[in-house]
């Protein structure tokens, strides 16, 4: 049980790549506080959940890990809890924590991360609670220290929030108005992170491609695609409307940038991308993405897509599935539409029903999965840039990496090629990843 000495910190993660860079912050932070990382969190004298509130089940989720540390925290006075991220934005969630967990101490937003310390140091040396949440902020926090989860990669926050308001999505509420970072504050960054070792980065953003920090995002690309080290370079969340010709000639030009983009396209029905107030329509999309493929051929393509969105008729899902057949992604990520309150179109009066959504949404994903193994087979012999990342989630004899184009490389090889990217020969492709042998070996 955590006792007074003990400086021991968990960190519990929900959600995008936005919370997981975010959750580096935090740890960095409490590092520089003198505490250390255990995955015991029962005993630790420090948890901190940070949340996500864009799925239904992501709420779940929280509240029930959040539960299981009622005993534990009851026990030790001493034991700090607190909770951050995206559904600390919304009042409701907030007055849930006060009248049913009120032994949470510290609870703060998207907003004041950058005051971590300084709420943490209180709750803890006054031994009092502390409820802090901003509604909105102008600026990213420069400076704030992190401790990365890789060394050969990591994620490089460059904008936070989101103008664009979709009818079903959360985040312009909890994230709040997009605001850019300095191209010289994140060129600054990247350097150090190669300086360390660093191959590659992703930019991330709610809407990365509307970044807009005193250049274009394409010209911030180009930028960072001149510093020496980093091998490769990828980003997300991308909005259809805001991919210009300036954008896509990147993937003609920058010798870094990696093959693959993550397009969310959401739905293949004109009549449900307005009401998803998406502002691009299913003839625009398909034109941005034969542009894409003029500049880039070999340009992996994957996206995310809703299915039972408010009034979808079987028509506009038929619309759907041939967007897809068109598109040929490479993967997708497939959701069942979860009313988001707080949104306008969990207001929707013509809800779709349960078994009509998993019935579409099992049609979706046959017809994703049929076309994702036809590109895998594509693979069976190529030699490919594998960036190998450790040992196999599936198979402890074997190292997993990745492609440029995100696949999943299984292979036999050793430890001493963490963080290296070397030439991989697929031998065998599925619909999920690939296995292969180092093309070293067979000359
Ligand atoms: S672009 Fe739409 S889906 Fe993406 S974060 Fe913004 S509001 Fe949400």
């Amino acid at each position: 049980m955590a006792r007074t000495g003990n400086r021991t910190y968990n960190i519990v993660t929900f959600g995008c790549q936005m919370n997981e860079r975010d959750s580096e912050t935090l740890a960095g932070m409490l590092e520089e506080l003198g505490y250390e990382q255990t995955d015991d969190r029962l005993a630790a004298s420090v948890v901190v959940l940070n949340t996500c509130s864009v799925r239904e089940n992501a709420d779940k989720r929280f509240f029930g890990v959040l539960g299981q540390l009622k005993h534990s925290r009851e026990e030790d006075p001493d034991k700090i809890v607190a909770v951050c991220g995206c559904m600390m934005q919304q009042q409701s969630v907030i007055d849930k924590l006060k009248s049913k967990y009120p032994w949470v101490d510290l609870i703060f937003g998207t907003h004041n991360i950058g005051e971590f310390p300084r709420l943490f140091a209180n709750v803890r040396d006054e031994r009092r609670k502390i409820t802090e949440i901003w509604e909105g902020s102008d600026t990213i926090p420069e400076g704030l220290p992190a401790k990365r989860m890789y060394s050969f990669k990591s994620y490089v926050s460059i904008m936070q929030g989101c103008n664009n308001f979709c009818s079903y999505c959360i985040v312009p509420y909890t994230r709040g108005r997009e605001r850019s970072r300095s191209p010289e504050a994140i060129l600054e960054e990247i350097r150090g992170l190669a300086a360390g070792g660093c191959k590659e980065v992703t930019l991330l953003g709610q809407n990365v491609n509307s970044y807009a920090g005193g250049v274009s995002f394409a010209q911030l690309i180009r930028m960072i695609d001149e510093i020496d080290g980093i091998e490769r370079i990828r980003f997300m969340t991308s909005h259809p409307k805001d991919l210009s010709d300036e954008l896509i000639g990147c993937f003609r030009d920058c010798r870094h940038l990696c093959r693959c983009f993550h397009l969310p396209v959401q739905s293949g029905s004109d009549r449900v991308l307005a009401d998803m107030n998406r502002k691009y329509t299913r003839e625009r999309y398909l034109e941005r993405v034969a542009a894409l493929r003029e500049a880039c051929p070999d340009i992996a393509i994957t996206t995310d897509i809703i299915v039972g969105f408010p009034g979808e008729t079987e028509e506009d899902f038929q619309d759907t599935l041939d967007l897809v057949r068109r598109v040929r992604y490479d993967s997708a990520f497939t959701f069942l539409y979860s009313v988001r309150g707080g949104t306008p179109a969990a207001e929707r009066k013509d809800q779709v029903p349960e078994e009509i959504k998993h019935d579409r949404f099992n049609r979706l994903i046959a017809e994703i999965h049929a076309i994702q193994e036809e590109i895998g087979k594509s693979y069976q012999d190529k030699v490919l840039p594998v960036l190998i990342e450790g040992p196999s989630k599936t198979d402890p004899a074997m190292m997993t990496g990745r492609t440029e184009s995100l696949k999943t490389v299984d292979l036999p090889a050793c430890e001493t090629l963490v963080g290296k990217i070397v030439p991989v020969r697929i031998v065998k492709a599925q619909t999920f990843s690939l296995y292969g042998e180092l093309a070293a070996d067979r000359g």
